[in-house]
Parts: C-alpha cells; sequence; structure tokens
C-alpha cells in the first residue's frame, strides 16, 4: 500500500505522547490511496504514532467496486517493516519483486517482510463488482532483523475463536490460548472480533502490551465509552483485561504489543532510523537501483515525493 500525497510528512515515535496506561480516542484521518480508494488512516497518528511494533493502520471501505476500480496501487518500495493486509469483503492482488503473485480473500492474511527491500503491487481485479473492505498495517522491524533478505508469506487459515455471539480470528501473536502462524519479529497481537449478535465480550490482556481497537463495522462500546468507524481507541499497558459490549454488526479489530523502544521514522514508504536512511532509500528508487521490478502489473511505478525532511 502507498500513500500518493505530493506532500508527506515525516512521523517520529518519539513526537507524540509516550506509551501509558490511560485510555485515550483517536480519531482517523481521510486520505486517498491511489486515485480511486479513499482510507481511513488511524496509524501513524500526531497523538500516537505507534502502538507495540504496529506504526501504520489504515482501514479501507466497505465500497462496491460497480463504478470504481478500488485498490489500484503500482509498484512501489518498503523498507524495513512487515504489511499484513487483511479483508473482510473483496479481493486484492498482490505482486512483488520476489515474484510472487497471490490473490488474497477474506479470512486470509499477505505478510510481507521488506527487510532491506521489496517492491509491490497491490490492486483490485478489473472484473470484481462486489465489495472492498480490509485494513493494511505495518510492523516496524527491531533494528536486528531490519536489514535481513525480503520474504513474503500468505496464509490461507488462522486460529479461530468462537465465544458465545462473537467470532475472533487471531491475525497474528497469542490470544486464549490460540498462536497465529504469522512470522513476526516482536511480542505483538492482532485480533479480527466480528460479532453474530448484540454481544459482551471480554478478553484477556497482557499487562506488558499497550493495545489498540478500531472499529471497522458496526460500533461498541468500552469503559463507558462509545466507540465508531473513525475511531481507534488506545488501551494502554497494565491492564489485565478488557470488556466491551458490541452491536448486533459489529467488526473490530484489536491490536498490541510491548511499547516499541527504539526510535522509529516513517516517511513515505520507508520505515527507518535517520533521515540518511530515508534519503538514500529515496535515491535508490528514483535511480532504479536496489529494488527489483515488479512482473506482471500493468500499472505505472509510483515515483518517490520529493524528500524534504
Ligand atoms: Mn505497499
Amino acid at each position: 500500500m502507498s500513500d500518493l500525497y505530493p506532500q508527506q510528512q515525516l512521523s517520529d515515535s518519539k513526537d507524540c505522547p509516550p506509551p501509558s496506561d490511560n485510555y485515550q480516542i483517536l480519531k482517523t484521518r481521510d486520505a486517498m490511496l491511489g486515485e480511486y480508494l479513499q482510507i481511513r488512516r488511524a496509524l501513524p497518528n500526531r497523538q500516537r504514532r505507534m502502538i507495540g511494533a504496529w506504526c501504520f493502520l489504515d482501514h479501507f471501505g466497505p465500497l462496491p467496486l460497480q463504478n470504481n476500480a478500488g485498490m489500484q496501487v503500482g509498484p512501489h518500495p518498503h523498507i524495513g517493516l512487515q504489511t499484513v493486509t487483511w479483508l473482510i469483503a473483496g479481493k486484492i492482488l498482490h505482486r512483488d519483486s520476489l515474484q510472487n503473485e497471490q490473490i488474497i480473500l477474506p479470512g486470509q492474511l499477505n505478510l510481507m517482510t521488506a527487510g532491506r527491500g521489496i517492491a509491490h503491487a497491490e490492486e483490485s481485479l478489473v472484473d470484481d463488482k462486489g465489495v472492498l473492505h480490509g485494513a493494511q498495517l505495518w510492523l516496524a522491524l527491531p533494528d536486528a532483523v531490519r536489514h535481513s533478505e525480503p520474504a513474503f508469506n500468505h496464509y490461507a487459515q488462522l486460529p479461530m475463536i468462537a465465544q458465545k455471539e462473537v467470532i475472533m480470528t487471531l491475525l497474528a501473536g497469542e490470544m486464549l490460548g490460540e498462536r497465529a502462524p504469522t512470522k513476526v519479529y516482536s511480542p505483538v497481537v492482532a485480533l479480527d472480533i466480528k460479532a453474530n449478535r448484540q454481544a459482551a465480550l471480554e478478553l484477556p490482556l497482557n499487562s506488558q502490551f499497550e493495545y489498540g481497537l478500531l472499529v471497522l463495522q458496526g460500533n461498541a462500546q468500552l469503559a463507558q465509552m462509545p466507540l465508531e468507524v473513525g475511531t481507534l481507541m488506545y488501551v494502554g499497558y497494565g491492564h489485565q483485561g478488557l470488556q466491551m459490549q458490541l452491536s448486533p454488526d459489529a467488526h473490530l479489530l484489536l491490536i498490541g504489543g510491548e511499547p516499541f523502544t527504539e526510535e522509529v521514522l516513517i516517511w513515505w514508504n520507508f520505515v527507518a532510523r535517520s533521515k540518511a536512511e530515508i534519503y538514500e532509500a529515496t535515491k535508490q528508487w528514483q535511480s532504479l537501483q536496489h529494488f527489483k521490478d515488479v512482473p506482471g502489473t500493468r500499472l505505472p511505478r509510483i515515483a518517490a515525493p520529493q524528500v524534504v525532511l
């Protein structure tokens, strides 16, 4: 996924309130992804740059594709991160510079580990006239592994947990005795939560973790605070559990992890530690060095914005 805004702002993980044990309500902001897809960006947020190693969270749709080309994001580069793509409805075709080509469907997870560098393209299919709805997240790679070789994993099946009227899918980490196969490099969790009827849900939390709860559909209530689409609730460390009320159609995404102590700079599609690294990666992409081509896509390569940091 790639933001096409010409003006890119630097996100510095230390330039926000430090991890706390409080609740915090954050608002998503609208942005365009490619020419056709409006998304809600929950992270990075001016009030909260990261939650654990999660440093980026976009929510897109539900968007009917009858008159919309949906996701049309041509080849673009990444360094220093993993992308996690999760669909509630629709399908997306992923292609990358390792020559992977993979359609992702609801209930499946795509994990792309950029490491020292990868390029990819993501697109809705021309004949897809359904509804597109999902999320894409980035995990910052810890310093010890962020220069590793790139990789791509597709997980066709993930652990599912049923609790009364609520069906949960574990995208990463551990919850309620289940462990996701997703290959991550820091202590994190991600859980899709879907209510089939109005429900009360209680989840155990790791008191070492901070968490974020994003509403994808419907609404919820947590600690007397109403949550709806466009809100991300931060739940700081030190909590043993979470109690929430879910509307009959509620669909939520819970993310969490140990507060990430390394200072992380994000600019465009790069997760780095210094401005020099960002300049270098941008130069390499623009001069067709370092990053390989993405075979198979008809979409044009995306030029990097001018670096002004
Ligand atoms: Mn991308």
